[in-house]
């Protein structure tokens, strides 16, 4: 680890003046910034300890009620405490489970809402130093192209760039439509989610919209009335602790067999939380049974592009959302 200062943020406004000195990172749970850091692949001179933020005003790290009947998710809350919320259990199903299918308690009990959005892709390339690396070292090229690519993704990649984006929390956030609450040295943002990370393109070392300083205070999510009948299925090589080859975030809006309203994202197989639009409208309007839900996988799966030992990820995803559809439709 090379040195570095390390501050506390007393107020969000001062935290955003910190933030946008260079070479700075701000540090929540730290429990992807200081591993990135220990590996020498995040080299920040100065970190800012958000924390305490917390201590001065407790809705950054809590769960409330929005006006419009959705629910606010503080920036600077726990994955568990988000987890355990008898408002999520209940509304948006599929953000507990994906809560609960991240990492370990004792991780989801340190990392923070925020700090899981922006966690960084678990490309063993990336996260090692002495190899080539386009995310970390822009323009060194990309190890995984023609090396182990077994865990890479198969939508959204490019020439430059096929790392999978990591946190199944933000899978189940795109399908909702959720809204990153952003407070920057121009003011207050809200960045739509689908907006909010962009893909690998010739810049993969860019992986969200924010902007030097940038404190995410929240992330709000609409209400969406059939998401209580939601689900988070993610597939993986063993059965706790691991990130997912394949996950699916579903929700099914049922009226006499007919499908009338859907929502699906996939995880594991994009270079970022990948909405399906696409699986969506060939759910909608249709009867909810098993042709229509290898079709919607199908069309999910219509513009995967394979590695060379990734291929069984197509194939995995279209399985993994035929079971969550039928799961949340039975
Ligand atoms: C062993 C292990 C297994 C894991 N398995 C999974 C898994 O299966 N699924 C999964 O989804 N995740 C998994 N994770 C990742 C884990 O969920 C993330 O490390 C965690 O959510 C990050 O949150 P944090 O608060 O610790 O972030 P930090 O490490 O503190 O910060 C991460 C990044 O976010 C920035 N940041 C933090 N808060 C803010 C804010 N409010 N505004 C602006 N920037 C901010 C930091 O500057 C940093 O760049 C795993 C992690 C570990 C260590
Ligand atoms: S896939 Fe992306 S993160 Fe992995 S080595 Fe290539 S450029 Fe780096």
């Amino acid at each position: 680890m090379i040195p570095f200062d390390y501050t506390t943020a007393d107020n969000v406004e001062s935290a955003v003046r910190a933030g946008t000195v260079a070479s700075t990172r701000y540090v929540a749970g730290g429990t992807t910034l200081i591993d990135l850091m220990k590996l020498g692949v995040e080299r920040p001179t100065h970190v800012v300890d958000l924390n305490p933020l917390v201590r001065r005003d407790a809705s950054l790290g809590a769960v409330a009620d929005l006006p419009n009947g959705g629910l606010r998710l503080g920036g600077l809350a726990h994955m568990s405490d988000v987890a355990w919320d008898a408002r999520v259990r209940e509304r948006y199903p599929m953000v507990s489970q994906s809560l609960l299918l991240a990492a370990s308690g004792q991780v989801r009990n340190m990392a923070t809402i925020a700090g899981n959005i922006l966690q960084r892709t678990r490309c063993p390339y990336f996260r090692d130093t002495g190899t080539a690396c386009n995310k970390r070292e822009p323009g060194t090229g990309c190890s995984a192209i023609h090396g182990i690519n077994r865990g890479h993704a198969v939508l959204g990649t490019s020439e430059h760039c096929i790392a999978t984006y990591p946190s199944d929390l933000a899978v189940a956030l795109t399908a909702l439509d959720a809204v990153v609450q952003v407070r920057g040295s121009s003011g207050p943002r809200a960045i739509p989610f689908a907006e909010f990370h962009v893909l690998p393109g010739a810049h993969p070392e860019r992986e969200t919209v924010l902007r030097p300083g940038d404190v995410i205070t929240s992330i709000d999510i609409p209400p969406v009335t059939f998401a209580r009948r939601s689900l988070y299925l993610k597939v993986r090589d063993r059965a706790s602790f691991a990130f997912a080859l394949a996950s699916a975030a579903v929700a099914l809006d049922v009226q006499s067999n007919t499908i009338r309203g859907a929502r699906v994202a996939l995880g594991g197989v994009g270079t970022k939380p990948w909405r399906s639009h696409e699986a969506e409208r060939a759910l909608i309007g249709r009867p909810a049974n098993a042709a229509t839900f290898h079709a919607a996988a199908d069309a999910a799966l219509a513009s995967a592009r394979p590695q060379s030992q990734n291929g069984f990820k197509i194939e995995l995803a279209k399985r993994t959302l035929v079971r969550a559809l039928t799961e949340v439709s039975a």
